[in-house]
Parts: C-alpha cells; structure tokens; sequence
C-alpha cells in the first residue's frame, strides 16, 4: 500500500515561492489502478516524482509497504527505485539510435546484469508485450503507441510493484493512448499497483480511483465503479453519467430539432 499523508511541496523560496502541493492526502492498496486527474500545472507530476523519490516534500510522509520513503537515505533510496519503481512518462525517453531490446534492457545495464542475463530478461518482457519483431528495430523507427509499448516494457523489466506514468497517452492519437491504457490496466490486473497521471477524463474513468487535484489541492476523490470503467472503454456510446445513449432517440431527436429549426426558419421566412 502506498499512503500519502499531508504532503506540501514548496518551490523557491520568500516572495518567489510556490506552493505546489497543499496537505495533499491520499492512498492507494497493492494492485489498484490510481489516477490523478487535473489541468496543466495542477501539481501532477510533482506528487508523481515524490512517490518515485526523485524529489523530496518539504512536509509530509509517503508510506510504501510500512516504510516512510522521504526519511531514506540516498543508497536506500536508490535501492528502493530499482526494486519498487518504473517509470512511464509522456515523450517516451527512449534512446533513439539503440535497439528495442537496447532500449528494455537499459535498467539492467545500468544496474550491472550481464549482457545474457539482461537481455533474456528484457526479450521476455518484449514477447509478452507483442513486441516481438520489432525486438533489432532502433527505437527511432517506431510509431508513437510502438515507443510507449517499448518504454512500458522497459518499465516493467525490474519487476517492480509500482508503475508510474506520467501522461503516457499525451503524445499519442485516441486509438494508440486508448491501448496505452488497457495495457497499463492488464499490468494492474497482473497484480502491480499503477499510478497515472492524467488531464483526460475519459482515460481518468478506466481506473479504480481517481483523485482530482486543483492548484495542487485534492478536490474530490471517487471510486470508479464497473458501470463507469465500461462505459469509458465506450464513451462515445455512453453519456456523462455512464448511462447508455440510445443512438435511435438521439437520431429522433435531432430530426425532431432539425423539423423545429426548419419551422423556425419558415418563420422568419414568412
Ligand atoms: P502538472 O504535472 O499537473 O502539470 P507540475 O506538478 O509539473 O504540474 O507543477 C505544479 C506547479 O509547480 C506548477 O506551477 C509548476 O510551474 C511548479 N513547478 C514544478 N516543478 C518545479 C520546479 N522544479 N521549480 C519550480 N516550480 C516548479
Ligand atoms: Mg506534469
């Protein structure tokens, strides 16, 4: 369980200070889809990047697994991402002129596992995410939805129990970010905690819980439930509330509008 408690997060200092996050509190179980929804410069990606511990809050506790990660030091810390954290963000930070698997091995490069070890490890987490033959293509060569498959299987290649993405169907068409979604959804499902980070509501709506920030102040916290999940896989086919659109009535209707205008013209007309 991850458990944000009363975090603030202040950037700057005296009069040129911002106020970034507010007593922002919030938790989520292992295994549970969390999304954060707000505007552009809501506080976002600051709660994300206190959660994956590449900043610290000015006060406030962040609870993972009965451990408090702002008061570990940096050799834990470091320890903590590697084991606990990947990271999804939106422009992909791929590097452009190496491999796929290049690209899905890199954590374990970086954390020293042998060239065989690391990309046995890394074409596995390739062939599960359908990314087969495209395992020698540089990741320059790919599409946008091709990249973010890359760089969530790159993500996942440490295993960690948390995944963090940040907008990751902000670069991305309806149809590749949608996927996007349903990819980060089976990962959920597959027993790791996901946390997103989203201003798109239909997105927001696929999730377990969705926390809403404002200026950096949580403004509402709802439990998605089934009825919303689905019609958000849907949302063209479903209303605000969730409720199923009959396409007939709204055929009906919209006749029935286009006869009241005609009529309205033929007045003014006469
Ligand atoms: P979001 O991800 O919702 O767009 P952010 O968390 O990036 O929002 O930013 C929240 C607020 O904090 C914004 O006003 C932003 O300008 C400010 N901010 C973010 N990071 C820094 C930083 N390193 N230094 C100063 N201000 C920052
Ligand atoms: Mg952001």
């Amino acid at each position: 369980m991850i458990s944000v408690k009363n975090i603030t997060k202040k950037f700057g200092r005296g009069n040129s200070s911002l106020l970034a996050l507010d007593d922002v509190s919030f938790s989520v179980q292992d295994g549970e889809f969390l999304v954060i929804l707000g505007q552009s410069g809501s506080g976002k990606s600051t709660i994300l990047n206190l959660i994956g511990c590449i900043d610290s809050p000015t006060s406030g506790t962040i609870i993972v697994d009965d451990v408090d990660v702002t008061k570990m030091s940096d050799k834990q810390l470091c320890v903590y991402r590697n084991k606990n954290i990947g990271y999804v963000f939106q422009s992909f930070y791929l590097e452009p002129t190496f491999s796929v698997l290049e690209n899905v091995a890199m954590p374990m490069t970086i954390a020293g596992v042998n060239k065989k070890e690391r990309e046995a490890k890394a074409m596995k987490v390739i062939e599960s995410l359908n990314l087969t033959e495209k395992a020698n293509k540089k990741a320059s060569e790919l599409s946008g939805g091709q990249k973010q498959r890359v760089s969530i299987a790159r993500a996942l290649v440490s295993d960690p129990d948390i995944i963090l993405a940040d907008e990751p169907t902000g670069n991305l068409d309806s149809q590749n970010g949608g996927e996007v979604i349903a990819l980060l959804q089976q990962i959920c499902n597959s027993g790791k905690t996901v946390l997103l980070v989203t201003h798109n509501i239909d997105d927001a709506r696929k999730t377990d819980i969705m926390v809403e920030i404002k200026d950096g102040i949580i403004s509402n916290i709802i439990e998605n439930d089934e009825k919303t999940k689905i019609a958000a896989q849907h949302s063209s086919d479903y209303d605000n509330e969730g409720n199923l659109i009959d396409k007939n009535k709204v055929e009906e209707d919209s006749k029935l509008e286009n006869i009241n205008n005609n009529e309205k013209i033929d007045k003014v007309g006469e």
